[in-house]
């Protein structure tokens, strides 16, 4: 009996399961959503005291004190808080209570109980020096992916993507359009558009600027779409699907 060998053939993926996979938009279109966001930001982008520092401390503080809380709420205490604890070795000097006295009426207290505890290792493990890399910043206990993208892109000029509510929605409508975003599967692709349309340059603009677009223009109830630069290219608005996609 000859001696045949059976040959496997290579495993292919199901067509249905390739289906699953969002997508990445071609990088003409990327192009166009950058040139029209950061386009539209140099015209009606706001004007926020955070946004005149590149102080890594002063963004931390924006950051964590603009956490589930709306900027204008934020404002006055932003001022005050900087002028009384300029540093983070003004912070890690006083005590927690004594920070969270500061931090009124902001509320969700333990945003200010965890910027202190930040302070304190910050001075005793790096000199009083914000860390830059990912990792160091992902260790302090309070900061997850998006303050840390936040912090990096803002502070340190890093090409970094970052993704809040603002931008999920944003995107989401703009280059998925349907399905539920509240799905951790969707909320991962968010991730990576957000990676893939970042420019080389002018990064802490274009992130400000996703971030004002989905606070000002592609807002949850009633989005302003005949107002809106993205509408040619938009999902949720071609599918007149828009409804479906209410979000916080
Ligand atoms: S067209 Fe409407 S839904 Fe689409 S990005 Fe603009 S405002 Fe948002």
């Amino acid at each position: 009996m000859p001696n045949y060998t059976v040959k496997v053939p290579p495993k292919v993926v199901p067509p249905a399961s390739r289906a699953k996979t969002q997508p990445i938009p071609a990088p003409i279109e990327r192009q166009r959503f950058r040139r029209r966001l950061l386009s539209w930001y140099r015209r009606h982008g706001r004007d926020l005291p955070w946004r005149r520092t590149r102080n890594p401390y002063h963004i931390l503080v924006s950051e964590i004190m603009l956490q589930q809380t709306q900027v204008e709420r934020v404002l006055p205490k932003y001022e005050e808080w900087l002028s009384k604890y300029p540093s983070f070795e003004s912070l890690a000097a006083t005590t927690p209570r004594q920070a969270t006295r500061s931090w009124y009426p902001l509320g969700y207290n333990i945003r200010p109980k965890r910027l202190h505890a930040i302070a304190r290792e910050v001075v005793q493990q790096y000199d009083g020096q914000l860390p830059s890399d990912e990792d160091s910043l992902r260790a302090f206990k309070g900061l997850g992916e998006y303050t840390v993208g936040a912090v990096q892109s803002f502070a340190f000029d890093k090409r970094t993507p970052i993704v809040d509510t603002n931008i999920l929605r944003l995107l989401f409508r703009v280059f998925v359009g349907h399905g539920d975003p509240k799905r951790h599967a969707i909320k991962r692709h968010v991730w990576v558009l957000s990676r893939a349309l970042l420019p080389r340059r002018h990064v802490f603009d274009f992130n400000q600027a996703l971030m004002d677009f989905g606070s000002l223009v592609c807002v949850s109830r009633k989005p302003r779409c005949p107002i809106c630069p993205m509408r040619p290219d938009c999902r949720a608005f071609s599918s007149g699907k828009l409804r479906q996609t209410a979000m916080p």
